[in-house]
């Protein structure tokens, strides 16, 4: 704005100066009253442009603005998609998908906007979208029940599950989306992709150890500090800057698959606790399981690359490994929501715990 302001100046003084070398060709006119006249005249040509309706300076700089504003416009509306080789290296994720990748495009406006078109990364953000919308549906009519339907603590112990499932899908769509900005908005949401996917995981155990421990407290406290820690040292490897490396695919989804394994034990230990073969222990640890094999095999098919790695280019935009494990994750995630409320209806028909705990036979 100064600038333009102090260009517009330089110009009317200049035009002033011209006036003011025709006025010096009259033989007798007093060098004070050029000096004045010449004053004057700039005094006039500003006023006169310079009204207080229009501010010349202003007006450039608008035009300036608008010019910029269609310049990205039209940029933002041209960009084409474009073939794996021509990706600059820190867009070089997935070499079996050949066409269909967003170039980098480095405004948040264009990368949100990118939502909409057809290109390798439309079906995992909106795979993601459409979980992190579902979800914060389920969470909003569970809090908002009436008490003396959920209480409180059933809410509190929920709500660390769909906490931890709205931020896994919501960091997970953030960084589909804007994971072609720049590398450090791409790093930055890489690292929150894979810290999201912790937090699902250790709210997923919270409800799961709560319940299935519910009457005892020693073992239900210790595996949470475990899966606390856990949690903590997934989210310490995931802000490593190497973790998100294309090379270091197995390791990611080795240090979640662990991660999430490690819920075997507590398993294991409920159903010695309940009885193999009692309803209750069949019922909560089928979901368990069948959650456990969607994730699995959502992690199988994301480190192997496949269908893409036996069909090489046939898989770019749609039905891509990445795609596939986003659906199994959001499966999963709705099938320990369904084994887990089933798992606290049980404990409501139980009551509290002022019986010694049996194993159930029906
Ligand atoms: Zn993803």
């Amino acid at each position: 704005m100064a600038q333009s302001r102090a260009e517009f100046d330089a110009v009317i003084n200049v035009s002033g100066t011209q006036e003011s070398e025709s006025i010096e060709q009259e033989p007798y006119e007093d060098s004070n009253e050029l000096k004045s006249s010449e004053i004057n005249m700039t005094e006039v040509l500003k006023a006169g442009v310079l009204s207080d309706e229009i501010d010349l300076g202003a007006l450039a700089h608008n035009a300036a603005e608008q010019a910029e504003e269609f310049v990205r416009k039209v940029w933002e509306a041209s960009w084409k998609v474009c073939h794996y080789r021509n990706l600059p290296k820190w867009l070089q994720d997935n070499d079996f998908l050949h066409r269909g990748h967003r170039p980098p495009l480095p405004s948040f406006r264009a990368c949100f906007k990118s939502i909409f078109r057809v290109h390798t990364e439309t079906g995992n953000i909106w795979t993601h979208l459409l979980g992190c919308i579902a979800f914060i549906g389920v969470a909003l009519y569970f809090v908002s029940r009436p008490t003396v339907e959920i209480q409180f603590q059933e809410k509190l112990v929920f709500g660390t599950f769909f906490m931890g499932a709205i931020i896994c899908l919501g960091f997970s769509f953030a960084f589909h989306t804007l994971s072609c900005h720049s590398v450090e908005i791409g790093r930055l949401f890489s690292k929150l992709d894979y810290c999201g996917i912790a937090l699902l995981i250790m709210g997923s155990f919270v409800p799961w150890l709560y319940y299935g421990f519910y009457c005892h407290y020693q073992p239900k406290v210790i595996y949470l500090s475990v899966v606390c820690v856990l949690g903590c040292l997934s989210i310490i490897v995931s802000l490593w800057d190497k973790f998100s490396e294309p090379a270091l695919r197995p390791l990611r989804a080795g240090v979640f698959m662990s991660f999430g394994l490690s819920g075997v034990i507590p398993a294991i230990h409920y159903s010695i606790m309940e009885g193999w073969l009692s309803q209750i222990s069949r019922a909560s640890l089928g979901w368990l399981i069948l959650m456990g094999l969607l994730y699995i095999l959502g992690a199988l098919l994301y480190a192997l690359r496949v269908p893409e790695r036996w069909f090489p280019g046939k898989f770019d935009i749609w039905f891509q490994s990445h795609q596939i494990f986003h659906v199994l994750v959001i499966a999963a995630a709705f099938v320990h929501y369904h084994g887990i409320s089933e798992m606290a209806m049980y404990r409501v028909t139980v009551g509290e715990c002022t019986v010694p705990i049996e194993p159930i036979t029906f």
